[in-house]
């Protein structure tokens, strides 16, 4: 019998989840059952994709920029890579605030829902609140010193300074086009094979995504709060998807304009890496998917994938900053305040630098919310308003973060003439056997 395509094995890995997980919340025990016996495989799938993550970025990074034979070219991707990101965010905050200036959602919030939700998470809000707060401290070049490491093994410890281990291996790279071609062809090798034995990691970890995903929605469909409340927020949560949906749409436009790919070539190839992202919300844990989806099924040369994703992880975050400027918005359409022209582009302006600088992990949009806030003069009591739905919104944004990568991927590599056929057209001819 034909295996099924990895994307359709992952979809029914979280459909079944989310069914097995329907049937055990009859149970008194199934939720328990579930958090004990079920959730752990989830994590653990989640764990080995996050521990795969910073190898991967040292040595896909190094290998990429040591290919690349010249400052110059590595300069021009760079720039080229860092405008189209900024562009596609750009483009992605405006489409969240025209939705949410169209579906007004927060006019649909009436004054006791508005009141029983500060209730009942004020406190959870308050939490991000503080998480944000600690991050506001800083002075304005806070930012900048973050990027540069002083200990890069104490950088690589955290999955959270993935920026400053960019950082070194970027620098690293440099240093090693710099040095004559004789001493580099060592460490050229050691990292080529490096990250050969790291893709095949990734091989053989995505052989368990279906079962992975199927404990992670199982567990997150028994921890989901009450439907009232989805209802109560179902406007707000609808413009976020609208939003985000319409981004996907742009996104196909882009790669066909850019690439003259088309549109089904594009998600047939990028499906599994979203159906991760949806699933562990995380675009830091779901990078080493998407390198290998890019690289093997959308064509595109390693020495550009390996450059621009793992920076694209980190810093493009379309569907965050798309939501952070629905979320804003819904809020202030709440307290029923009126937001002048000036302050619509302001969003536009902060919810940018807050998806640069939210990290690749779960909820990290939301802490980074707060300064959207601030900067608006809408109130951060709000968030207890949005947080309900924030997880479920977290994946639906987390898979639009995973796609942006993904295009822009596609269109730096076009512009320098390095995108090509793909290595792979169906998921057997690669996974269980050897390459
Ligand atoms: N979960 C998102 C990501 O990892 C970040 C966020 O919006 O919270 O891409």
């Amino acid at each position: 019998m034909k295996k099924l395509a990895l994307h359709w094995q992952i979809l029914l890995g979280m459909v079944l989840g989310v069914i097995f997980a329907l049937i055990m919340t009859n149970f008194t025990w199934g939720a328990d059952f579930i958090g004990d016996w079920v959730k752990p495989f989830g994590t653990i799938f989640i764990n080995a994709l996050k521990l795969i993550a910073i190898p991967l970025i040292l040595a896909a990074l190094i290998k990429g920029i040591s290919d690349l034979k010249d400052i110059s070219s590595l300069s021009k991707m760079g720039i080229r890579t860092i405008i189209t990101y900024v562009l596609t965010t750009v483009i992605a905050v405006s489409i969240g605030i025209g939705v949410v200036s169209t579906i007004k959602p927060g006019t649909s919030i009436n004054e006791d829902t508005r009141n029983e939700l500060v209730e009942a998470y004020g406190g959870d809000a308050e939490q991000k609140r503080q998480d944000a707060l600690k991050q506001k401290e800083a002075g304005p070049l806070q930012a900048l010193i973050d990027l540069v490491p002083e200990n890069i093994f104490s950088a690589a410890s955290s999955n959270r300074n993935m920026l400053q281990v960019i950082f070194f291996s970027v620098f690293f790279g440099i240093g090693l086009i710099l040095i004559p071609e004789k001493k580099a062809r060592t460490v050229k090798e050691f990292f080529d094979g490096f990250n050969e034995v790291i893709l095949k990691m990734v091989d053989l970890i995505m052989l368990a995504a279906p079962y992975g995903v199927f404990a992670l929605l199982a567990a997150l469909v028994v921890e989901a709060p009450s439907a009232d409340l989805f209802a109560a927020l179902g406007m707000y949560a609808l413009s976020v998807v609208v939003g985000l949906t319409l981004m996907i749409g742009v996104y196909l436009l882009l790669v066909k304009i850019f690439t003259n790919k088309s549109p089904l070539f594009f998600l047939n190839g990028i499906a599994p890496a979203q159906l991760l992202a949806f699933s562990t919300s995380s675009s830091a844990a779901t990078l080493p998917v998407t390198m290998e989806r890019v690289t093997e099924h959308l064509g595109v040369d390693e020495k550009v994938s390996s450059f621009v994703l793992p920076i694209g992880a980190t810093i493009n975050m379309d569907g965050t900053s798309l939501y952070q400027a629905v979320a804003a918005i819904f809020i202030a359409q709440a307290f029923g305040m009126d937001l002048t022209v000036g302050t619509q582009l302001g969003i536009i302006a902060t919810a940018t630098l807050a998806s640069i600088g939210s990290a690749a992990v779960p909820g990290a949009g939301m802490v980074m919310l707060v300064g959207v806030l601030g900067y608006a003069g809408i109130p951060e009591a709000g968030l207890a308003l949005i947080f309900a739905v924030d997880r479920p919104l977290d994946m639906c944004r987390t898979v639009i973060n995973v796609t942006g990568d993904a295009a822009v991927s596609m269109m730096v590599a076009k512009s320098q003439g390095k995108l090509g056929e793909p290595k792979v057209k169906d998921w057997d001819d690669h996974y269980p056997k050897k390459k």
